[in-house]
């Protein structure tokens, strides 16, 4: 029978063309300079070689290198204790959740890792997702606020979770508390908002920039207001107080509304969490369809991330990273390199794109891999090399690392 049986039969005139050309899109990126790759690796881990390529193609590099571009800061990603964690759940409960947590697929690893989660940011409860991107676009969709007044270099899942609530978006400068205190000022002035909700939105720590919010002076200006305050914790979940975030380093945890975050950064395994109170968490199982009508995150990988919260409590892991990131700025900043932000993330400022392009080039083939990052993802005239050692790395590696950037910055004219 030939293959052509499911096809209509033609038509008298043929329809206009209404499918899609992807070649042409992929053409239209690639003049932008935005076409992107897959970066295939053997494994996860502070040292990794490119993985072997089913389909043939030669692999994008040779040898092992050291990998300093993952958010596995405190290199957790890889350890035994998290597998053992992982594959006795996978056993004794199962692989998948199977379904939606609202039908059968709540298990006792789901409970156990967002009784520890709640308690790690002293909330009255927790509730997972089966990612960091679910849990934005789920919460703040479910919140369904009036306005949402959103940090300017704010996560892509919070600007589609605005999206997706329909909410009017008011765009703040970056990390800046009397550009929010005006924008709510201004909105005051011209709508009767007295019937509205309001949700201030932040990232706690920005990845590109490896810089703070200001969190205690947001909430100052969210409370003169009466909005609520909700904050995206995904790059320093786990680093900091008792393997809270930057909300507990500050002493915050009662001020927040939603505190928010994954659990495939820091903590080494995969999902999402939203932190905060019992009739929020109550809300949102009902309400974010990123939760709702999704199954339920796997069961070894709750598994996995209650034994990284556990370890990251413990504290010495935390150290570790810390000593490395410093000794890591403390280098670089001696050759002559500026070194953005104050956290574990370490941008590397270079400037013109090419530049940055070029020394990532030269920094891999000296056995580093750290991506450039480039407008429009940073503003023109300041692309960096995005710096992210981990807990993993050894001081060996860290000096492998500083001996890299002096060879490619001294070859390339840049220190
Ligand atoms: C990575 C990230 C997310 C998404 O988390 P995933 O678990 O990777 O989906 C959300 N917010 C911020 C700020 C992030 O950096």
């Amino acid at each position: 029978m030939s293959s052509d049986r499911h096809r209509p039969q033609a038509a008298e005139t043929d329809p206009p063309d209404r499918g899609f050309d992807p070649e042409s899109r992929l053409r239209s990126r690639a003049a932008a300079d935005l076409r992107r790759d897959l970066a295939p690796v053997d494994r996860v881990g502070p040292r990794a070689r490119t993985a072997p390529d089913p389909g043939g193609d030669a692999p994008a590099w040779d040898g092992e290198r050291l990998v300093l571009a993952s958010n596995d800061y405190l290199g957790l990603a890889g350890d035994d204790r998290l597998a053992a964690a992982a594959a006795e759940t996978a056993r004794e409960v199962g692989t998948g959740a199977g379904a939606s947590r609202l039908v059968v697929g709540d298990t006792p690893a789901h409970r156990a890792l967002e009784r520890d989660l709640a308690a790690t940011k002293r909330t009255e409860r927790a509730l997972v997702f089966s990612s960091g991107y679910a849990a934005n676009v789920g919460t703040i969709a479910a919140l369904d606020p009036d306005a949402v007044f959103s940090d300017a270099l704010n996560h892509a899942s919070i600007v589609d979770g605005c999206r997706l609530s329909g909410a009017d978006v008011e765009i703040y400068d970056h990390g800046d508390p009397e550009a929010l205190r005006g924008a709510m000022g201004q909105r005051a002035r011209d709508v009767d908002t007295t019937d509205e909700s309001w949700l201030v939105v932040t990232d706690s720590v920005f990845s590109m920039d490896g810089d703070v919010a200001p969190l205690a002076a947001l909430c100052d200006a969210a409370d003169a207001f009466g909005a609520w305050t909700m904050v995206d914790e995904a790059h320093a979940t786990g680093l900091h107080d008792g393997g809270g975030g930057i909300v507990q380093r500050e002493g915050l945890s009662d001020r927040v509304d939603v505190q928010l975050g994954t659990l495939s950064k820091a903590l080494g395994a995969q999902g999402g969490y939203v932190a905060g109170s019992d009739p929020l968490v109550e809300h949102l199982l009902n309400a974010a369809r990123s939760f709702v009508f999704s199954t339920g995150l796997a069961p070894p990988a709750a598994a996995a991330a209650r034994e990284a919260l556990r370890i990251a409590r413990e504290g010495d892991r935390r150290d570790r990273l810390w000593n490395v990131v410093s000794r890591t700025r403390e280098g670089l900043e001696a050759m002559g390199y500026e070194v953005l932000g104050g956290t574990q993330i370490l941008p590397v400022l270079v400037g013109d794109r090419a530049d940055a392009v070029a020394l990532a080039d030269r920094l891999h083939e000296a056995g580093v891999v750290a991506p450039a990052i480039r407008p429009p993802t940073v503003p023109e005239g300041t692309s960096r090399i995005r710096l992210a050692p981990t807990a993993a790395h050894t001081p060996d590696d860290v000096d492998r690392c500083l001996a890299a950037f002096e060879a490619a910055g001294t070859e390339s004219g840049l220190i």
